[in-house]
């Protein structure tokens, strides 16, 4: 059976906040190549959440990294060690889409996990006829 959710950071981390998630990785495993987040978000315009194969994930705006993201906690920190920070180790702002309860119950109804994808671009009438166009009410 595939989740009932669309899985976000807080369910791949036990309830763990993000950042905190990502000072114990910084602090442990990580120690010697991504540094440890600031407290504060870096000051710039929000980085959008999208759904890749029901996840909730934010892409890096500074390299190819991508992170999981919860919308009850909207922020991003990467963890690539090849990360450039231009915001030093500021964490990122991230926003989720209006209607969002709305794509994820589109997205659930789909049974396959590599078919629960969802970008900024596309708007819940266009996963509702996805949906149709495969046989899915
Ligand atoms: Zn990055």
């Amino acid at each position: 059976m595939p989740p009932t959710i669309i899985v976000t950071s807080k369910n791949f981390q036990d309830g763990m906040a993000t950042l905190d998630f990502a000072r114990i990785l910084t602090n442990g495993k990580l120690r010697d190549l991504v540094p440890t987040p600031t407290n504060t978000p870096a000051n710039i315009t929000p980085i959008a959440a999208r759904i890749n194969y029901g996840r909730w994930i934010a892409d890096c705006p500074y390299c190819t990294g991508a992170e999981m993201v919860d919308p009850n906690d909207p922020v991003f920190y990467c963890l690539n060690y090849n990360c450039d920070r231009p915001n030093g180790n500021a964490p990122l702002p991230v926003q989720f889409p209006i209607g969002r309860v709305g794509l994820e119950n589109a997205l659930l109804r789909r049974p396959r996990m590599q078919n629960r994808n969802w970008f900024p671009y596309e708007t819940l009438a266009d996963l509702l006829a996805e949906n149709a166009a495969n046989g899915i009410n």
